[in-house]
């Protein structure tokens, strides 16, 4: 690292003559700070170090050694003997500021500078053509086939190889949405996404969405706009900021949302030049990660909405049958027991009467939310239709279903409807597999319906097993 300003130049001279000449020419400069190395080998040693931009080397009788000077260091040679030889060097390293003797301090000068606006505008030249490679690459990536928020996280990993910085996110503003944001995509890690901003804690993403422009802050601690969140950020320890407005069809749609820590730098031109280009090949796939996500939650909603019992909320009666469909072959597969809990709420019709029917469906809904929060993630309890409810128990053999039925049927009776503000009873059946005669998983409702009836009949608020007699299981 440099420690004060100007250029540190290396330097190898074999003759005395040089090194005289060498010392005088750097006497008074105050922009150059020479160092002398006394052998090659300490020389590229010390030029690893990236403090050197310059490396003047003496060519003298007996020397090659140009060889190992390695990396893509500003070198000025200095041919002091053996001309030819020495011009045959140079061609061979491909470099082309040297001096024959005499050497003169002007024309030293000239070829230092040449040598370093050489290797600057080589560098400027290098960067830029990464910084296109990169765009394209991204622009191909965002016209690919990728999930939106996939190219997102390519978007922030190819930046963050690109600046060094400590954070770098996409920030995704909702249409009409003026406090929060979204990070859908950041570097620290892949799985940070969807975590909420409060805006009014980031004044800088607010005026960038504000003004539509780039907006960079130097120093974040001293900046003016960061005033109302310096007690906030200041033990964060940030340097600069970035935020680069992602703009789609003229509206802010996120930003580029990029960090450097205090021990780091500040961006440069060419650094937010990069940043503005990525945020216009970015937008397409942020507009396309709105779209898929709605998309995605519309897909999920209306899923949910076709399984799921629309007075009640729990299952409905489609769903359980395709469920146990499933478990049933499932269980003959396996060997697995299952059974099947099929219940109905005594007297409801009563209910109805007594309060209305709108007041019986409010009962039906406490009901069935009270019974599907007392059982397995792993049972599928539904509507069967009416005030009758089916719950449905892979892997459960007789015993296990009497218990499950006890235990719920105890929960039921004695909950106070809030809406009535009286207790219900229930009747249940219970069938399970494997038993005799059962061949389809029909077969099975059919038992559980008739043991229901048959604990209807014998006075309700009762359990009744069917009594068609158990198979063995195979072991
Ligand atoms: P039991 O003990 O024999 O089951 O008597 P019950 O009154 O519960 O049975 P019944 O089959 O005689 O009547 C069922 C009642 O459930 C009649 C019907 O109006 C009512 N019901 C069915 N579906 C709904 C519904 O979606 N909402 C409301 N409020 N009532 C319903
Ligand atoms: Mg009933
Ligand atoms: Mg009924």
């Amino acid at each position: 690292m440099k420690d004060s300003g100007g250029i540190y130049i290396a330097g190898f001279e074999k003759t005395r003559e040089t090194k005289a000449f060498l010392k005088k020419f750097f006497k008074d400069k105050k922009e150059y700070h020479y160092s002398s190395f006394k052998n090659i080998k300490t020389l590229s040693k010390a030029l690893s170090d990236s403090q050197y931009e310059l490396v003047i080397f003496e060519l003298a009788k007996g020397i090659n050694g140009l060889d190992s000077i390695k990396g893509d260091i500003a070198k000025v040679v200095l041919i002091s003997h053996d001309i030819p030889k020495g011009l045959r060097e140079i061609v061979k390293h491909n470099i082309d500021t040297y001096l024959l003797p005499p050497f003169h301090e002007k024309d030293l000068e000239i070829k230092i500078k040449s040598a370093l606006s050489r290797k600057s505008w080589f560098r400027e030249l290098f960067n830029e053509r990464r910084d296109l490679e990169a765009i394209i690459e991204l622009s191909f990536l965002v016209t690919s086939t990728l999930d939106p928020k996939e190219v997102l996280y390519f978007v922030v990993k190819k930046l963050s190889e690109m600046i060094e910085v400590t954070r770098c996110s996409i920030i995704s503003i909702g249409f009409g949405e003026k406090r929060y944001a979204n990070v859908v995509s950041s570097f620290e890690s892949p799985e940070i996404r969807d975590i909420k901003l409060d805006l009014r804690k980031y004044p800088e993403i607010r005026k960038a969405l504000k003004t539509k422009k780039p907006i960079i802050i130097e120093d974040a601690i001293n900046n003016p706009i960061m005033r109302p969140v310096k007690k906030m950020i200041e033990p964060l320890g940030i340097r600069s900021i970035a935020v680069v407005p992602i703009i789609h069809r003229d509206e802010v749609i996120g930003t580029l949302f990029l960090r450097t820590s205090r021990a780091g730098r500040t961006f440069s031109e060419r650094e937010i030049y990069l940043c503005t280009a990525i945020a216009n090949v970015s937008a397409n796939a942020l507009y396309n990660a709105f779209l898929f996500e709605k998309l995605e939650n519309e897909r999920a909603r209306l899923e949910r909405l076709a399984i799921t019992d629309y007075l009640t909320g729990v299952y409905n009666i489609r769903y359980f049958y395709h469920r146990l469909g499933e478990e049933f072959s499932r269980a003959q597969r396996y060997g697995y027991p299952m059974s099947c809990i099929m219940m109905d709420i005594d007297h409801f019709k009563r209910i109805n009467d007594t309060y209305g029917h709108r007041v019986g469906d409010r009962v039906l809904r406490e009901f069935a939310q009270l019974v599907r929060r007392h059982t397995r993630k792993s049972d599928v309890f539904a509507r069967y239709g009416g005030e009758e409810f089916i719950l449905l128990l892979p892997q459960t053999p007789v015993d296990g279903a009497e218990t499950e039925a006890k235990r719920l049927r105890a929960y039921i009776k004695k909950h106070k409807f809030k809406i009535i503000q009286s207790r219900i009873t229930t009747s249940m059946g219970i069938a399970c597999w494997p038993v005799h005669d059962v061949t389809t998983s029909d077969d099975l409702i059919t038992l559980a319906d008739h043991a229901l009836f048959r604990a209807k009949s014998m006075g309700r608020d009762r359990i009744v097993i069917s009594s068609k007699k158990s198979k063995k299981i195979k072991e």
